[in-house]
């Protein structure tokens, strides 16, 4: 049988306030335990919350970036449950009128051949809403007991809800990816995986392919890396295919991934929102946002993934996978941007650059575990390499050798001179010119008779064997593609 594999992510990204979503105590990460949660955040007796306008501002800012519906009117909702780490007994969100509603997202799943481009789709959105963190249960270091840090109770965070239209792990990484990346471009969150500031739940069920109906889904909740995320999706797919393969039914629950064995597993059954009795917050008026304040977001906004990618596209004639790999973070598009600025020939040359920043550069920062940031190679200096790649002063493999003397020696100071410095101090100058390859390719052809008698018998190889010796004589340095020509010319 084959299975159609059906995945919706709701990812929770911290909004980057000063203050809590509906208080004034700090949000900062990191402090002592219980220092930095008020009476609202416990909801104590007599206290009110106060919506915090800079909250509703980003959840302005990012329904506009994905072209959603920004709700003129939405409602706070009272979601009850018991949990030690919400002291009110009830989680404020939002319910049956969200903030925002519909938009989408654009993706680059990575293609499974290894050179091949990515796969591009666009993915529906269902909505996204305003709502607040909770504490955090801890369980180390009591002695047995558990204590409990409310400190991130308030945070205010954005749940942003996909459809259900990912079909395998690696599309529910590409969107994460894609909105990782767009949260972060919009400064609204600041992305922290580890320290909890973008977190992903996962739906995911399988159906016979063709089917119509949707599987049952598990929900495996609070993932926290883009690895967690892909090999929580691939055991679950597994794990639902052989329990159903072998008679059994999938049932609706709650599921944690255990990363030390990689599993994921039942964590309790799953809620309905009956459940959870949902009910208008009475201590909030609805959230009204006028035009006024739309456009005023509006105004402020940085220029936005989908924008800067139009103009590669349009001005620069980048593939559209180009352009979204390239704006995948701002970190990139700024990267790029900056190396573009510094070739003479933009246009002519936009394509060499962004093939080694997706190239080479993108697998050297991935060894060393280095965001673009920290390149060791600087935009101005790949962009003087691309110049002498395109000048002819470099062959792919003596770029690829200049690029990596400067990986390992960066980063260092100053701009494309520095590619010049290197290529004069080593010697690495690309041989060309009929003038000074054809006495080499003479003496070539003079010491490997052999190899002249078979190419001339009609075997290609041997042609190569000639490249190659030629290439051995250079140093590597010969222009490959001139070699090319003058030894077909010379064996006539
Ligand atoms: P809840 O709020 O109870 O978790 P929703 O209907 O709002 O349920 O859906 C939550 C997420 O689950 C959404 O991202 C949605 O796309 C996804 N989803 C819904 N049904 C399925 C399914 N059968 N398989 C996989 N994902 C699903
Ligand atoms: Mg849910």
């Amino acid at each position: 049988m084959q299975w159609e594999v059906v995945i919706g992510l709701e990812v929770h990204a911290q909004l980057l306030t000063r203050s809590k979503i509906f208080s004034g105590a700090s949000t900062r990460f990191g402090a002592e335990p219980n220092t930095q949660a008020c009476p609202v955040d416990l909801g104590l007796p007599g206290t009110l919350p106060v919506l915090n306008r800079q909250a509703v501002e980003h959840a302005i800012r990012f329904g506009l970036a994905i072209g959603a519906q920004v709700a003129p009117v939405s409602i706070f909702a009272r979601k009850n449950y018991f949990y030690p780490d919400l002291p009110k007994g009830y989680q404020i969100s939002q319910y049956e009128q969200p903030v925002v509603l519909g938009g989408t997202l654009d993706i680059a799943v990575p293609a499974e051949k290894a050179g091949d481009p990515p796969r591009i789709r666009t993915i529906n959105l269902t909505r996204a809403h305003l709502e607040e963190d909770a504490g955090k249960s801890l369980h180390e270091d009591f002695a047995g007991m558990s204590g409990i840090d409310l400190n991130r109770a308030g945070t205010p965070l954005l749940e942003i809800v996909s459809e259900p239209e990912l079909r395998s792990a690696a599309e529910a990484v590409a969107y994460a990816r894609a909105l990782h990346g767009l949260v972060t471009w919009l400064g609204i969150c600041d992305g922290n995986m580890q320290e909890g500031s973008f977190r992903v739940d996962a739906n995911v069920s399988v159906r016979p392919l063709g089917q119509k109906e949707f599987g049952t889904r598990a929900e495996i909740k609070n993932l926290n890396s883009f690895r967690f995320l892909e090999r929580a999706i691939q055991f679950e797919v597994r794990r639902q295919i052989e329990l159903i393969e072998d008679g059994g039914r999938v049932v609706q629950e709650t599921r944690l991934y255990d990363p030390d064995a990689d599993e994921t597993r039942s964590m309790r059954t799953k809620e309905d929102a009956d459940d959870y009795r949902y009910f208008p917050e009475p201590d909030l008026p609805p959230l009204v946002i006028d035009p006024a304040q739309i456009e005023a977001v509006r105004n402020d906004m940085p220029e936005l993934p989908s924008t800067k990618r139009a103009r590669y596209q349009d001005e620069l004639g980048l593939p559209q996978a180009d352009a979204l790999t390239l704006t995948s973070s701002l970190a990139s598009a700024q990267f790029f941007e900056a190396a573009l600025a510094a070739l003479p020939d933009a246009a002519a040359q936009a394509k060499t650059l962004a093939n080694w920043m997706m190239g080479e550069l993108a697998a050297q920062l991935n060894r060393d575990g280095l965001d673009i940031a920290d390149s060791k190679v600087s935009a101005p200096q790949l962009a003087g390499l691309v110049i002498r790649i395109a000048d002819g002063t470099l062959s792919g493999k003596l770029a690829r050798e200049v690029f990596h003397t400067l990986w390992a020696e960066g980063p260092v100071q100053g701009g494309p001179e520095v590619v010049d410095a290197l290529i004069d101090r080593q010697g690495l100058r690309q041989i060309s010119g009929d003038d000074v390859l054809g006495p080499i390719i003479d003496q070539v052809l003079a010491n490997n008779a052999k190899s002249v008698d078979e190419y001339r018998a009609g075997k290609e190889k041997a042609f190569n064997a000639l490249v190659g010796q030629v290439m051995k004589l250079s140093k590597g340095k010969a222009n490959p593609q001139q070699v090319n020509e003058l030894l077909k010319k010379k064996l006539g």
